[in-house]
């Protein structure tokens, strides 16, 4: 049951719906961009956002796909910023994924990905976790290394019982492994998504427990926030929904979906109607 079900009722049946965040083996998820295509088509959606950290490869093989099955595909990049203590996520709906220096830009930040992801596990070995880190590397394979391979392996290799417990003990914020990456400020990296043609829309707004926050980033360029997720209860959409009237901005949602890395597959569990994806649209 989605969570428009309770919101928008009746629901109706010739209504179209998208999941407007998904994540592909080019960063963290778990399925091919193939995989997320074929699922979303199974799971009744019209379109798809692929939204991958600092990597757009996923978007030219989810097209080729959707091609064939019918699915639209909505190009998308989730960036990493940095606000004080905050890690704030922005999503660049509509960038221009075929800009060579765009393919340059996020290439370089792979190559950082990975020096960091070095230092992590060195930091992990000084805390008597002995990562391997070919397998680190190897379970990222094509995608943006990060935490959350780090945190499989030291599930593999016994340093901790679940993934979260990765995340609690070592590499989780203010963690004795964890290693800040080098990340640009919000109205950097708002300005690289409006430089490449994208939309900047503020991923998980909730995710930061500052409300404050959330006016501030929309004063400094955030055109939309992400209202619909798996995560939100009505009160948080209501909230939400609210300051999208008011601030005048895009409401988009997704499911987050890593392909079942984080427990279910999510894929199917929330769909956004697609009136919301023309908005967006309407907004290039
Ligand atoms: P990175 O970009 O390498 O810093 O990794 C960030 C990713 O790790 C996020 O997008 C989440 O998928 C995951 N992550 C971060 N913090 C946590 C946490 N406390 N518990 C579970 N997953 C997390
Ligand atoms: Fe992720
Ligand atoms: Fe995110
Ligand atoms: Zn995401």
């Amino acid at each position: 049951m989605s969570i428009f079900r309770s919101i928008f009722k009746p629901v109706q049946t010739d209504m179209h719906f998208c999941d407007l965040h998904i994540h592909t083996v080019f960063s963290d998820g778990l399925l091919t961009p193939e995989q997320v295509v074929i699922k979303a088509k199974e799971c009744g959606l019209s379109a798809v956002g692929i939204v991958d950290h600092d990597s757009v490869n996923g978007i030219e093989p989810a097209k080729r796909q959707g091609k064939k099955e019918g699915i639209e595909i909505v190009p998308a990049v989730e960036m990493s910023c940095a606000l004080g203590d905050y890690d704030i996520h922005i999503i660049g709906y509509y960038i221009d994924y075929k800009s060579k220096k765009l393919i340059e830009f996020f290439a370089d930040i792979q190559k950082k990905r990975i020096a960091r992801t070095k230092l992590m596990v060195e930091r992990l070995a000084k805390q008597g976790a002995q990562v391997d880190l070919d397998r680190v590397m190897e379970l990222a394979g094509v995608g943006s290394v990060g935490r959350p391979h780090i945190a499989q392996v030291l599930v593999e290799q016994g340093y901790v019982a679940h993934y979260d417990e990765a995340f609690w003990k070592f590499i989780g914020y203010h963690c004795p492994a964890y290693v800040p990456k080098e990340n640009l400020s919000p109205k950097e990296a708002i300005k690289i998504i409006r430089r490449f043609h994208g939309i900047p829309i503020l991923a998980h707004p909730l995710n930061y427990q500052n409300r404050a926050m959330i006016n501030f980033l929309i004063d400094e360029g955030i055109m939309g926030l992400e209202v619909w997720r798996l995560d939100h209860n009505n009160n948080d959409i209501n909230f939400l929904l609210n300051l999208v009237v008011i601030r005048n901005l895009l409401a988009v949602g997704g499911t987050d979906c890593h392909g079942g890395r984080k427990g279910k597959i999510l894929i199917g569990e929330l769909k956004v109607p697609c009136q919301y994806l023309e908005k967006l649209k309407n907004a290039r």
